[in-house]
C-alpha cells in the first residue's frame, strides 16, 4: 500500500516541474489491523463470559428469585464465568507488560534444574486431576541459563499445562533437560495426546489462535498462552520448535 504525493516544484526553466513520492505505509497498515482485530478479538472473548453472568443475574433477580437450588446452581456457574474472565484478563496484562519490556536483555542467572522441579510439583494437582504423568529427566549438574526467572517458569508452565490438558489420552508427559556447561541448552516436552494437524502447526503461537475453539474453552484456555511462550523466548534469544504427528502426540522444544 503506498501513499503518493505530487507537489509543484519550482525549476530554472519556465516548463512546469512536479515532485512525486510514494511512501510504503503496507507494514503501518498491517500493524494497525492486527491491533483492530486484537481488540475485537479479546473484547468478544470477555463479552461471552459477562453476557453469560448478566443473564443468571437477571434470572436470579426475577423467575428464579426464590428458588433456592437453582440459586446454588447458578452462583457455581457464575463463579466459573469470573474465573474465566480473571485468568483473561492476567493473560491480557501479562502479554501487554512483555510488550513494554520486550527490547530488555535478562538480567539473572537462572539454573532450569531446580526451576522445573518446582514447575512439575505446582502442576502436579492439575496433572492428577486430569489422570497424566509428569515424568522429569533432568541433569544432575546446575543448568544456567541468563534470564528472568518468573517469565521462565511462565514459558515451562504454560507448555507443560498444554501437554497435560490436550495431550490428555495419552496419560504421560515427558519433560526432558539437557546440555549446561558448554553444550547448548535444550528443554523439551513431550504428550502423547491426539496432535496438532499440519495446517494449525505454524499458527498455535499466534493470540487468540486455537486448534478447537470449544477443547480450549472447556480446558480451561485463553488462546494467549503460547503467545507469551513465544514473546517471553524472544526476549531470551531462545527458539520454540513444535513437532506433532497426528495421533501420535506432539513435542515442543526450547532451544536457548
Ligand atoms: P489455550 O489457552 O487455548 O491452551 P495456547 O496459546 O496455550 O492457548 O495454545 C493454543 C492452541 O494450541 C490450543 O488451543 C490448542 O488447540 C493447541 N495446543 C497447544 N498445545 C498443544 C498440545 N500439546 N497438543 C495439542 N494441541 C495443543
Amino acid at each position: 500500500v503506498y501513499v503518493v504525493r505530487i507537489a509543484p516544484l519550482a525549476g530554472p526553466t519556465t516548463e512546469p516541474l512536479w515532485l512525486l513520492t510514494f511512501r510504503d505505509v503496507s507494514h503501518a497498515r498491517r500493524i494497525d489491523r492486527m491491533r483492530s482485530d486484537f481488540i475485537a478479538n479479546a473484547s468478544h472473548e470477555l463479552r461471552t463470559p459477562l453476557a453469560s453472568l448478566r443473564g443468571f443475574i437477571e434470572t436470579l433477580q426475577g423467575p428464579a428469585k426464590n428458588d433456592v437450588k437453582a440459586h446454588e446452581r447458578f452462583l457455581v456457574i457464575m463463579h466459573e464465568q469470573a474465573t474465566r474472565m480473571s485468568r483473561l484478563v492476567d493473560d491480557l496484562l501479562s502479554l501487554s507488560r512483555l510488550e513494554l519490556r520486550s527490547n530488555l536483555a535478562p538480567e539473572q542467572t537462572v539454573d532450569l534444574a531446580p526451576l522445573l522441579g518446582h514447575v512439575r510439583d505446582s502442576l502436579q494437582p492439575l496433572a492428577s486431576d486430569l489422570g497424566v504423568e509428569i515424568n522429569l529427566d533432568l541433569p544432575k549438574h546446575p543448568v544456567l541459563v541468563p534470564g528472568d526467572r518468573d517469565e521462565l517458569v511462565e514459558v515451562f508452565e504454560n507448555l507443560i499445562e498444554n501437554a497435560c490438558k490436550y495431550g490428555q489420552e495419552g496419560k504421560r508427559v515427558d519433560v526432558v533437560l539437557s546440555g549446561g556447561g558448554d553444550t547448548p541448552v535444550e528443554f523439551s516436552v513431550t504428550d502423547y495426546g491426539p496432535g496438532i494437524p499440519p495446517e494449525h502447526v505454524p499458527r498455535i503461537t499466534e493470540r487468540f489462535y486455537r486448534v478447537n475453539v470449544e477443547a480450549s474453552r472447556s480446558k480451561k484456555g485463553t488462546g494467549l498462552g503460547l503467545a507469551i511462550v513465544k514473546h517471553i523466548l524472544t526476549r531470551h534469544r531462545a527458539r520454540l520448535v513444535v513437532k506433532s504427528e497426528v495421533g501420535k502426540g506432539t513435542v515442543f522444544t526450547v532451544k536457548f
